[in-house]
């Protein structure tokens, strides 16, 4: 069992008691717990709960009062964490962490899959917020995020293990162990936290983690280092394509981290992983894992079959260990991509990783005009309409005037911003690369859709129905034809499109022109943007080159 489900388990036990932080609710709603009289004692009950427990508490939610294992749907779960982040900044407190775990119905038994992202439909979940005295920490001017990719046991949870807590592994999966029972972040817009690992720099070194499943071990290296570097779990979980888009379209990420373990050599994932990243534009570094595990000749055919597959998609390896990390850090980018040797269980090469983490600089950036992909959207009672999503640039301010868009009918409308949460937060700004919910003036919640997107009020958006792309085909069974469907999944936006190619037809493997042409609706595309497409066993990655094919 893991560590965290004995912290639930233990919480439940011990119950609720008084003069204790230990807090057990139900759910708490905006329209219930946020009126006035309710609201001031049920901060006051948090911030007595938060001193009593030395500055932290616990609030169990999804659960009786005597503890019995409630469960409640995701939207519910969602709206208790929006209503007690607001109680907690009313105490001066905020919410530092949430886990939540799968209930199955009626059985009141905890689910041991909860922490596999499969999904919670027909299962209840219960959550444990942990809450801490003061505000929130402020950390993102020198923090990179680093997304995780390749074939399952190539070593990825493991690396990470070793590199945050900078201990060996014993080759049995140790250093893995507590990485992979994480119970998953609940997948909510405002606040959807996919990362699993964070460790940081100062100018001493590295800052590790004891224990990378301990919330106290983690805020430790947040608040000594003067860099942080954090893995996003990108595509470990099924379904594949899902946690992917989520992953790397959804957060700014900043690099890749491909592993490619040293046995096996690389897979058709491998490839497809590969394909993901690059198509995102992220910056990658290949990591040869499990070095230690065969000899010199394997990883040296192993380092030419990544590099092969390399120089397949228009890439140039370059390979550390002979050029050195001087060299890796001022080539790395759209073309060059390098390639570490590494071993968890000798530490070959974590070093280099060390160096390379310590001082690659940030990519994603904030600037240029404020623009954000709608991810999701939901009605706040008293607030109104909210959209969430990632800021791609620019910044946005309460009260800025916004247009938002396009409607079915390819027209934007003009919106103001009423406010903005941040984990949990209100806050009177946000810039690139935060997870915000943006309270809207001037429209009702059931004209905001997934894909849409808000702008400055003096753009001048052109939506289409119709644009032209360079894609290439990871993997399809056949050929693919005029006519051809598959889900385009463009920053938020997932939608059913034709494709037509040039040529009439492109193959496995093919890269080619196509024109896509959207099946129900106009959204704001933009040439360079990349997306990634997919029609039953078959997925590709594309880039918008043209706007307006045939005009
Ligand atoms: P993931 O699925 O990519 O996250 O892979 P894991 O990190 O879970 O690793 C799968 C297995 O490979 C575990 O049993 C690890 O102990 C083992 N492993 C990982 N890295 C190394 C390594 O560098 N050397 C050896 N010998 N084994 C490793
Ligand atoms: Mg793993």
């Amino acid at each position: 069992m893991s560590r965290d489900r004995v912290l639930l388990e233990r919480a439940l036990e011990r119950g609720e008691q008084d003069g204790g932080s230990v807090e057990f609710k139900e759910r708490l709603s905006r329209e219930v717990h946020l009126v006035d009289g309710r609201r001031e004692s049920l901060a006051a009950q948090l911030r007595h709960r938060v001193l009593s427990g030395d500055g932290e508490a616990t609030y169990v939610v999804g659960v009786t009062d005597d503890g019995g294992l409630a469960g409640i749907d995701p939207d519910t779960f969602s709206e208790s964490m929006d209503v007690l982040s607001l109680l907690a900044e009313e105490a001066d407190a905020h919410i530092d962490d949430v886990q939540t775990w799968g209930v199955h119905g009626g059985s009141e038994s905890l689910d041991s899959e909860a922490g596999q992202a499969t999904g919670s439909s027909g299962r209840g979940l219960v959550g444990l917020a942990n809450i801490r005295d003061g505000a929130v920490l402020e950390t993102d001017d020198e923090h990179v995020v680093i997304g995780t990719a390749g074939h399952v046991d190539h070593g990825k949870s493991t690396l990470v293990g070793s590199l945050v807590t900078g201990n060996a592994d014993d080759g049995d999966g140790g250093t893995r162990a507590f990485l992979d029972v994480q119970p998953h972040e609940v997948e909510r817009g405002l606040s959807a936290d996919l990362s699993y690992a964070v460790y940081g720099f100062d100018d001493d070194g590295p800052v590790r983690v004891r224990n990378p499943d301990r919330k106290a071990d983690r805020a430790k290296v947040v608040e000594e280092a003067d860099r942080l570097v954090s893995f996003v779990d990108t595509v470990g979980h099924e379904p594949w394509l899902r946690t992917t888009i989520r992953g790397l379209v959804g957060q700014k990420l900043d690099y890749g981290l491909l592993v490619v373990a040293a046995d096996d050599g690389p897979t058709r994932t491998t490839r497809e992983h590969l394909g993901v990243l690059l198509a995102t534009e992220l910056p990658t570094i290949v990591a040869i894992t499990k070095i230690d595990a065969v000899s010199d000749e394997r990883v040296e055919t192993v380092e030419r079959e990544v590099e092969r597959l390399l120089r397949d998609v228009g890439k140039s390896p370059l390979r550390v260990e002979r050029h050195g990390v001087d060299a890796a850090l001022e080539e790395i980018g759209e073309t060059v991509v390098p390639i570490v040797e590494t071993s968890a269980v000798t530490t070959d090469g974590l070093d280099v990783l060390d160096e390379l983490f310590d001082r690659l600089p940030k990519t994603s950036s904030d600037e240029g005009e404020f623009r954000m992909y709608i991810d999701r959207s939901y009605a706040v009672t008293g607030v109104g309409a909210v959209a969430s999503g990632t800021v791609m640039s620019g910044e946005v301010e309460a009260g800025d005037e916004l247009l938002l868009g396009p409607m079915p009918d390819g027209r934007f409308q003009a919106v103001e911003v009423r406010s903005i949460e941040m984990h949990y937060h209100r806050v009177d700004r946000a810039r690139a690369g935060r997870i915000v919910g943006i309270a809207l003036k001037g429209v009702k919640e059931s004209a905001l859709e997934r894909g849409m997107v808000l702008l400055p009020a003096d753009a001048d958006p052109e939506p289409v129905r119709e644009f032209e792309a360079e894609v290439m085909v990871l993997n399809h069974p056949t050929r693919i034809g005029d006519g051809y469907e598959p889900v385009v999944h463009l920053e938020t936006i997932g939608e059913a499109a034709a494709f037509y190619p040039e040529q009439g037809r492109l193959l496995p493997g093919d890269t080619g022109k196509t024109r896509v042409r959207f099946k129900f609706r106009p959204y704001l595309v933009e040439e360079g943007q990349k997306f990634v497409f997919r029609e039953g066993r078959s997925k590709g990655v594309g880039t918008v080159t043209d706007v307006s094919p045939g005009r």
